[in-house]
Parts: C-alpha cells; structure tokens; sequence
C-alpha cells in the first residue's frame, strides 16, 4: 500500500488546499496557525460588474458588491479573515450580509466563525451544516476536525436549491448530490454570467476528492456535467482552485475526467490492483497538463481508484 506522507504533509503545511481549521479545534482558530498565512495577500479579480473573485489560501472566493450589500461565497481560512475584509472593503464593500459555503472543507470555511460573530448570516446545503456540527475526517490528509462553534455554522440550509435576488443578480446555490464531497454546490450569478463551481473543478490540475465525505470521481463528473448544461460559451467560470476559467476549459476538465474514469474502470473490473493500475499509466496522455499541480499522477490514482 502507498503511502502519501510526504507531499500531502508540505501540502498541510502550506496550507494550499484543506489546511489550517482541519486541524484547529473548536474555538483554536487565528495566531496559532497563523504563521503560514502572514504572507497571504488577497487579490481581486473583477469578473462582471459589481463581481470579483478573491484568491489568497485556500478555495477561490466570489463577491457581490452593491447596493443591497456585500455578498461572499466561501472565506478561506480563520487567520485571513481580516485581510479578506480589508479586500472586500477596498473594492467598495463591508462585512457581508450573506456568505455561502459551497462545500464544509476547512479552506471555504475557516472563516466562518468571525464572519457569524459580527453579523453574517451562513448559507449553505443541509450537509454542510451536518459535517461542521460533528467528527470529520479526511483520511487522504490524516485531518481531524470536530464540531464547530454555534457562530461558525450555517444558520439557513437548504436540501436542492436555493436563490437569493442580491444587488440586481438572481444568484442560484445548486446541491449537486454525492461529488466532491457530499455537501457541494454551484453558484450561478445568472445576469452577470458567472459561475462559482466550488471545488468541482480545479482548472489545471488534477483534483482532490473526499471519499470520507462521499466524494467519488463519477460524482465530480455528473456535477460538472450539471454545471456545463446551465452554462455558455461566454460565461466566466470561477473554480474552486486555480485561475479563472471559461466553459471551454471546463468541459475539456470534463472529458479529462471521464476518459481516466472509463479506463481506470475498465482496469478495477478486470482486477487490477492499485499497484497494477499506476504502472499502467492510465493518465499518461494528460500528466503533462495536469499532473503539476497539488497531486502527481500516481497520488491522484490513490484518491480515485477507490471510489471508481
Ligand atoms: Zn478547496
Ligand atoms: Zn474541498
């Protein structure tokens, strides 16, 4: 059996994908693990009118700024919340009124606690709530998580679909059933054409998925598959890691996705082993374009093969 020890432990480390409230208990948020996030600066991005995506550590995040009020989809980690405000109120915003949580990893929702402390009412599906009121685990990065403080929680939830009509947007939330994890959703900025896919798509490299929340590699790409049918070929797609995105990139995301899903398919049915699958090299054709990111091919078959 393979072990991942040691990238996914400079992964932890850097604080680039799960990170920093995985490991906080509850009530153990900011300084303590505040040393990776010093250097984090939050950049903005505007992507339609009144629009941005913010980027710092940790998920991608989205802003809707106007005269109804701040808008926030996802908020990184605890340690970033003062910069994140510090941004949102550069481009004309103020604490927001609304955040949505996409999914429950700690790297969308880190900041949750702060932001509900001074007023934000959390929006997110039913499971999120769930998962961040009990014991996670995410075994791929040996994270442990527990309950967490009554501010950090969402305190509207909803089962399939919710809608908010925010600074002249309609902004749709859509549950996607069992992807990434089991609590993800989408967020379309309708007018605007904007699309937040939360971590249903990385753009560029291969992406994590959480089997101990459900996640499976067939569940990320009828997700996406969601996603593609409600969007076009002019919509901005904000992902939930790396840069800014259109339905081009997304759909070719897609394909990637399901030629390994199929193969790797095919090699488990005929009883390969993990071992057998990785030195088979099911993903060679698209190592070079999307191994380089947070997981290199035979890590990235680790996470799948089970769930395939
Ligand atoms: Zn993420
Ligand atoms: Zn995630």
């Amino acid at each position: 059996m393979k072990t991942y020890a040691t990238p996914f432990t400079t992964l932890l480390l850097t604080g680039s994908l799960l990170g920093a409230s995985f490991t906080a208990g509850a009530g153990e948020h900011g300084d303590a693990h505040g040393d990776p996030m010093a250097k984090v600066t939050i950049s903005s991005t505007e992507v339609a009118d009144g629009i941005w995506m913010l980027t710092g550590q940790g998920g991608n995040m989205a802003v809707s700024i106007g005269e109804d009020g701040t808008f926030l989809i996802d908020d990184q980690f605890a340690p970033l919340h003062d910069k994140i405000l510090a941004a949102i109120t550069g481009l004309g915003g103020s604490q927001p009124k609304f955040l949505l949580n996409t999914h429950w990893h700690g790297d969308h929702t880190g900041g949750n606690e702060a932001m509900g402390e001074k007023g934000t009412i959390i929006v997110a599906h039913d499971n999120v709530r769930k998962r961040l009121t009990s014991d996670q685990f995410v075994k791929a990065f040996n994270m442990k998580s527990g309950p967490q403080p009554e501010a950090a929680l969402p305190v509207i939830t909803f089962n399939d679909t919710i809608t908010f009509h925010w600074n002249g947007q309609t902004v749709e939330a859509d549950h996607v059933g069992m992807a990434h994890t089991d609590s993800d959703s989408y967020v379309l900025f309708t007018e605007a054409n904007v699309v937040h896919t939360g971590d249903l798509f990385f753009n560029g490299f291969y992406p994590f998925l959480d089997p101990d929340s459900q996640g499976s590699l067939a569940g990320v790409i009828s997700g996406v598959n969601e996603i593609l049918n409600r969007i076009d070929d002019e919509t901005v797609v904000i992902p939930g890691h790396g840069p800014l995105g259109n339905k081009a990139q997304l759909t070719e995301y897609r394909d990637m996705l399901q030629t390994v899903y199929r193969e790797v398919k095919s090699m488990k049915s005929q009883g390969k082993t993990l071992d057998e699958v990785i030195a088979a090299q099911p993903t060679k054709a698209f190592d070079k374009k999307w191994g380089g990111g947070i997981f290199t091919a035979e890590q990235w078959l680790g996470i799948i093969y089970p769930t395939i």
